[in-house]
């Protein structure tokens, strides 16, 4: 791929001069925007004109409709699906965010004069239904890989005609192991075709990715500016790990907030933390991937009608989604890496609404939060609840060898690295190495501590 470094000057202007038909005007007009989103000035006209594009953006700054808005008037225009045909594709890494994209489309094509057939297939729920619908084709088709491929391998659909591809949350996608599943999908892809993907990070795969899929596209970067950044008040309250849930329950009490999304590392703390705020009388629920897509739909549906206040998610619900004006977010565990640690609070302050950000840091966790702080280039001021103050005291972890390391089993291995960002992810205390003389070597006994 000859990759052009087309940075594109990224200005605002209103939507009527980025080449938007009328339907399309009134539909942004109906949702009250006012003015295009720098990402949507910039990859509007671009996908209109049939570009590549390569783009990244922050978390809520209107990504969606950026791809979709164009994807629409395109498809509008284009000749309509027949036989087992998709016109456009679009794939994403969750069945949440699916659903979710598929009604920005849906959304954004309500007033075309001729409706268009837009459908999603994620797995979780029965193929029949999905095989059926598919059947004369459709103009849209928002997918998870392995459904996908699943539908193709049942013969329900077939790629050869797909015009507009475009990858959602690429380096997501990747994470989560669909590298292979991908390499499928886009060998039965038509070699002629328009691709654009949308990364938040560029790893190298991500890179790799592009190279394979793009062809001189328009790389778009959305600067830094305060414009462009989530307005996050980003929190940092220490408290000890078995007190999380009540300081949690005391947080939402008193700060009157309309929902509050919360997550947690593993699937019992979803359910276990849920279940004693439902105890306490607040409407909680919980949001994982053991749960049923039902259930895991309404969950989320319920948290954007008000029906339930607070929402205990595991990472599942840390990219993409978009509760429309969530006041905060709570890391009630810490994320596991710095990257997901933007994804959990990007679900607040979305939209150019004001949001907060709290994360819960005990004996276990100082170490890791400061290194992600770190990684953010970050100091946040450490608060104490009254009546919540810590009682136990920070682990500390030697990071080297007090004699400088460099013998060798007296470094970390790796398998001790894996096993400290666990057991910080889930706010147990770090098992500490500590380094005696030589050649005794004693791992800590790992007490109590986690939910
Ligand atoms: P996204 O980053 O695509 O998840 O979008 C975040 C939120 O911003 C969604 O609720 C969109 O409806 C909203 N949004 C998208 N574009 C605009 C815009 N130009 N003006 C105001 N809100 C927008």
């Amino acid at each position: 791929m000859a990759l052009r470094e087309n940075r594109a000057n990224v200005t605002c202007m209103s939507f009527l001069s980025l080449g938007l038909t009328e339907p399309l005007q009134r539909a942004v007009a109906a949702w009250h925007y006012e003015e295009p989103t720098p990402i949507q000035a910039a990859a509007i006209p671009a996908i209109l004109r049939g570009a590549d594009v390569w783009a990244s953006a922050q978390t809520g700054s209107g990504k969606t409709a950026a791809f979709a808005l164009p994807l629409v008037q395109k498809l509008a225009a284009a000749r309509r699906p027949h036989g087992r045909y998709v016109s456009a594709l679009i794939l994403v890494p969750t069945r949440e965010l699916a659903t979710q994209v598929v009604e920005a489309v849906r959304r954004y094509a309500r007033y075309l004069p001729q409706p268009l057939k837009t459908l999603v297939a994620v797995g979780g729920l029965s193929i029949n239904p999905q095989m059926l619908a598919l059947g004369g084709g459709a103009d849209l088709l928002v997918a998870t890989p392995g459904r996908l491929l699943d539908l193709i391998d049942h013969n329900a659909l077939s790629l050869a005609e797909v015009s507009v591809l475009v990858l959602d949350e690429a380096d997501r996608l990747l994470d989560l192991g669909f590298k292979a599943e991908l390499d499928r999908i886009v060998g039965l892809l038509p070699a002629r075709r328009q691709s654009l993907l949308f990364s938040a990070t560029f790893p190298p795969e991500v890179q790799t990715l592009a190279a394979a899929l793009l062809r001189d596209p328009l790389r778009i970067e959305t600067p830094d500016t305060a414009e462009n950044t989530p307005e996050i008040l980003q929190r940092v309250i220490e408290v000890d790990a078995p007190r999380r849930t009540q300081l949690l329950r005391h947080l939402v009490e008193t700060n009157g907030w309309s929902g509050v999304l919360v997550f947690v590392a593993t699937k019992y703390t979803c359910e276990h933390v849920a279940e004693k705020l439902v105890r306490a009388g607040i409407a909680a629920a919980a949001l994982h991937g053991e749960l049923s897509q039902g259930a895991r739909t309404q969950a989320l549906a319920d948290l954007k009608a008000g029906k339930v206040k607070v929402l205990i998610a595991t990472d599942l619900a840390a990219r993409g989604i978009d509760i429309p004006k969530l006041p905060a977010v709570v890391n009630y565990d810490l994320p596991r890496s710095a990257v997901d640690y933007t994804h959990r609070i990007g679900r607040t302050g979305r939209a150019g609404e004001a949001g907060v950000a709290i994360s819960f840091v005990s004996a276990g966790t100082h170490a890791h939060f400061r290194l992600i702080e770190k990684l953010h280039s970050l100091t946040l001021e450490r608060e104490q609840i009254a009546g919540f103050e810590p009682r136990e005291t920070e682990v500390v972890t030697p990071l080297v060898a007090p004699d400088g390391g460099g013998i060798k089993g007296r470094r970390k291995s790796k398998k001790d690295k894996i096993r400290e960002v666990a057991a910080r992810a889930v706010g147990e205390p770090v098992p500490v190495r500590v380094v005696p003389p030589r050649p005794a070597r004693v791992v800590s006994p790992r007490t109590g501590g986690g939910f």
